[in-house]
């Protein structure tokens, strides 16, 4: 069984790819919460941050690479951005495939809502 971002990843499911290469692939988030967001997803099937193997490390610098020159061609590199890994129910991720959010094009805020 493939997730939903390998399916978006292989072509299956239609997306705004906007980077890949043979480890990542960067696609415009469905439903954007800011001007520019974008999702770097691995290729790898790793669900969570908590299912990382002590091997995963240049996987996780290579999306944060990613982010970083994406935030770049888009423009929002001087302005400033967010990058974003929600981790399991309480981090409030909803895909179960490791991804990045690249969020920015506005002032994005406080971090967390304060409760
Ligand atoms: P999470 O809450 O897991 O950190 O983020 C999942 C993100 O994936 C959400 O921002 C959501 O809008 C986005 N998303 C969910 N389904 C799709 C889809 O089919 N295509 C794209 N491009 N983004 C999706």
């Amino acid at each position: 069984m493939s997730t939903l971002f390998t399916k978006i990843i292989n072509g299956e499911l239609p997306s705004d790819k906007v980077y890949e290469d043979d480890q990542v692939c960067a696609f415009r988030d469905i439903n954007p919460a800011a001007p520019t967001h974008i999702l770097i997803v691995p290729r790898k099937e790793v669900a969570t941050v908590d299912d990382l193997a002590d091997d995963d490390g240049a996987l996780v610098g290579k999306m944060i690479l990613v982010a970083r020159d994406l935030a770049r061609s888009e423009g929002i590199a001087d302005s400033g951005y967010r990058l974003i890994i929600n981790c399991k129910d309480e981090g409030g991720q909803e895909v179960p495939h490791l991804h990045l959010h690249l969020m920015g094009g506005r002032p994005m805020g406080p971090m967390v809502v304060r409760t």
